[in-house]
Formats: C-alpha cells, sequence, structure tokens
C-alpha cells in the first residue's frame, strides 16, 4: 500500500524497535488549541486561534454549501466546551477534529460566498500566544467561484500532515492483509462506525454519536472475529473522519460479503419522541419521510468534514440502482430481515424496524449493505441503552447471531457442492 517515495511503515518499525516511547512522546508532543474566537460583521470576519507553538496551515474555500476549510497538523484541541457552535459575520458555525491520522481540520460554514482575504501565523508577542489568524470578505457568487478555479484544487486529504503519522492513514489502516501473509479465503465483514473525526453526528448532553457507535463496532468486530469464520475490517478504529466514499470503497476494494454502518439517530425536539433500533437498506425512494430526512441528516457528513462535494467522483456516489443491483439489494434485504428477527428478540425496536432510503453509504453495488440506527440519542430511555456495557453485550450478541444466519445460507446455496 506504501508508495515507495514515502516513509510508510518506517515510523512503526522504528517506534517498535525502540519500544512505545516515540509515539507516545509524540502524542504528546501536538501543538495544543486553547481558545478560539470571531470577531467583525458581515463584510468582513476574523478568526483566531491561540495556540502554544506556530503550525503549517493551508486554507481554501469550497461551494456548495459555501465553506472555509483550514488543514493543519494534528492538534490537541482544548477549547472551551461550544466553541464553534454560534458564529458571527460571515461564519455560520465552525467545527474542528481529526481528519485522519496526523491531520486536523477546521471547517467554517459561511453564510454566502466570501474570500480568504488574509491568512497567517503570528509568533508569540507582546504576552499573546501564537496565533492562526483567517480574515475572511464578503464577495458576489461570480467572484467566489473565479477565487475558487484560480487558487485551490483541494484534496480529499489534507495537505498538512505530520510525515510520520502519515504512515497510517485510514484506508491503509484497513488492509490489513500483508504480501507475506497466507491468502484468507474467509468472507469479509466491514463495520463502518459512522461520524468521527471532526464530524461528531448527533449529540446527546455529553454523548456524540460518533464515539457511541465507535465504541459498539469495536465491541461487534471482537465478537464477530471470536468465532474465527470472519475476517473483519474496520472503516474506522479511532476518532478519524472518514469520508462516506471512502467508506464504500474500503468496502468494495476489500471485496467486502457484507458491509455494516452503525449509527445513532436524534430527533429534532420539535418533532416529538421516538425510539428503538431501525435497520435501513438502500432505496432510491425513501420508505417513509422520517427515513428521507434521515438519509439525508447522514448523507451530510461529508460537507460537516471539509469534503469538496463538487468534486466528487462521481463513480459510486451516483450510481444508479438498476437490474444490476437487485442481487445485491436482495441480499441487503435478506440480512435486514434476519437481523430484524435476531435483533427484536433482546433489543428495543423502532415501531417501523426496517426502512429504505438513499443512504450514500450503502451504495457499493456489489456489496451487500446495511445502515443500523442502534436507537436515539434524543430518547432517554434508548440513550440509557446506547451507554449501557450489557445492552451492548446483548445487541452485539444478536447482530453476530444474524450474521451466522446470514452467512450459513450463503454459503450452502453457493458452495461448492451446488
Ligand atoms: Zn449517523
Amino acid at each position: 500500500m506504501c508508495a515507495a517515495a514515502l516513509p510508510c511503515s518506517d515510523a512503526t518499525i522504528v517506534g517498535a524497535a525502540e519500544g512505545q516511547a516515540p509515539i507516545a512522546a509524540a502524542s504528546a508532543d501536538f501543538p495544543i488549541a486553547a481558545d478560539a474566537r470571531l470577531a467583525g460583521d458581515a463584510k468582513q470576519t476574523r478568526f483566531v486561534l491561540d495556540l502554544d507553538k506556530t503550525i503549517q496551515f493551508r486554507a481554501f474555500a469550497l461551494a456548495d454549501p459555501y465553506r472555509v476549510v483550514v488543514d493543519i497538523p494534528q492538534v490537541s484541541f482544548q477549547l472551551p466546551a461550544g466553541t464553534g457552535s454560534a458564529g458571527r459575520g460571515l461564519v455560520k458555525a465552525f467545527r474542528y477534529g481529526l481528519v485522519m491520522p496526523g491531520g486536523s481540520r477546521l471547517v467554517f460554514d459561511l453564510t454566502g460566498p466570501a474570500r480568504i482575504a488574509n491568512s497567517y501565523v503570528l509568533e508569540a508577542a507582546n504576552g499573546q500566544p501564537p496565533r492562526l489568524v483567517l480574515e475572511l470578505e464578503e464577495v458576489d457568487r461570480t467572484t467566489f467561484v473565479q477565487s475558487l478555479s484560480a487558487d485551490s484544487r483541494p484534496e480529499l486529504r489534507p495537505a498538512i500532515a505530520d510525515a510520520a503519522a502519515v504512515a497510517s492513514a485510514p484506508v491503509e489502516a484497513a488492509a490489513p492483509s500483508r504480501p507475506d501473509a497466507a491468502p484468507d479465503s474467509r468472507p469479509v465483514i466491514v463495520i463502518d462506525p459512522g461520524h468521527g473525526g471532526i464530524d461528531n453526528g448527533t449529540q446527546s448532553g455529553s454523548e456524540s454519536e460518533k464515539n457511541l457507535v465507535l465504541g459498539f463496532g469495536l465491541a461487534l468486530r471482537d465478537r464477530i472475529e471470536k468465532s474465527g469464520k470472519y475476517r473483519v475490517v474496520m472503516t474506522r478504529t479511532d476518532d478519524t473522519f472518514i469520508p462516506l466514499a471512502d467508506r464504500v470503497k474500503i468496502a468494495r476494494n476489500q471485496s467486502a460479503a457484507l458491509f455494516v454502518s452503525i449509527h445513532a439517530d436524534a430527533l429534532p425536539r420539535h418533532e416529538g419522541d421516538a425510539q428503538g433500533a431501525t435497520i435501513y437498506t438502500l432505496s432510491d425512494r425513501a420508505s417513509d419521510a422520517e427515513a428521507e430526512r434521515l438519509a439525508e441528516v447522514e448523507n451530510k457528513a461529508d460537507a460537516i468534514g471539509g469534503v469538496n462535494l463538487t468534486e466528487e467522483p462521481t463513480d459510486v456516489a451516483d450510481i444508479l440502482i438498476d437490474l444490476a443491483q437487485r442481487e445485491t439489494r436482495t441480499f441487503s434485504n435478506r440480512f435486514a430481515r434476519l437481523l430484524m428477527g435476531e435483533m427484536k428478540t433482546t433489543v428495543r425496536m423502532h415501531k417501523h424496524p426496517l426502512k429504505s432510503a438513499g443512504f450514500r453509504v450503502l451504495k457499493a453495488p456489489d456489496v451487500p449493505s446495511v445502515l443500523i440506527e442502534l436507537g436515539y440519542v434524543s430518547n432517554k430511555g434508548d440513550l440509557e441503552h446506547l451507554v449501557s456495557e450489557s445492552w451492548r453485550s446483548r445487541t452485539v450478541g444478536s447482530m453476530a447471531q444474524a450474521i451466522d444466519a446470514f452467512f450459513a445460507k450463503r454459503l450452502a446455496t453457493a458452495g461448492p457442492a451446488n
């Protein structure tokens, strides 16, 4: 997986040879962001990030929706709670977090088209810490679009990254097969904890969806791996942002036999209460209004993470659901029904537990895929379940049963005796 020019696994080898010290030292060494503030008005807005050392950065604007993205090396964000949720001037809100090992990102949602008039890092001076400063200026749509083509062809991956940390980029982490390893013919199951890094998913108090579903995904992996019958690949194992298309790509590159995306939903306060787990499959028309709303929310992950949607490759994202996918859909639906059958005996299910909608993460044309909303973080009872170890263990157990049943049937129909 390593390009020859990159110092790929060298960093890991050095780390292993010298014990854990270099890695621990490196993680303790991340620059610290201690405060962030906005100033100005709807014509000119300034953003300032207080740091404990100067850093490199790359700033660029994105259209549809209007955003400004600032890629920086991995930073330890120690900002006051709620930072970024309230905007000012040209900034509606902003987020920050990890987008890859070694790379953090700030994403600003803009109220309209704006250009980066100025951006720089200041050394500590006059009792002020080192600062990253971004100055935005209102422009019209035409100027905005022109500035995009002139100065920025943003890449999906941050340009500013610690060389050592690049060695464990997410897609690579998801490809555990070494060239010298014996071929592994076991079915591959991809577990996809939703969101991550800069994208928190839904939030309830201190609990964010990205952490709940990561914990669940890892527990599910451990349970499934125990049988030895499957090879499990995670789309993420830590708090990193993974674009939706990359999640699908991981499943396809691994020739996965099953893709399971894990999420937790929330209802907007004015929409009342809902509870229980729901299992979603892909369809071009949503099965109901709630499924449509949810797919819309989940599909926003890339906009939240600062992915350039206008440049997204369309090969997977826009594939029409046609006859070629009929078999995949049949398998997806079969697994969804098996899963519901197993889960309903142990887990509280939504009153309509099987639904479908246009989830981008389910669009691999050749990998049976389901998305599970484990429950609603907006519902008190569900939230209690979601953070409960015993609930998780029971739920993971029922899902593992469904997976066994699914593959027992697949192997029976596709086996050599056939
Ligand atoms: Zn989600």
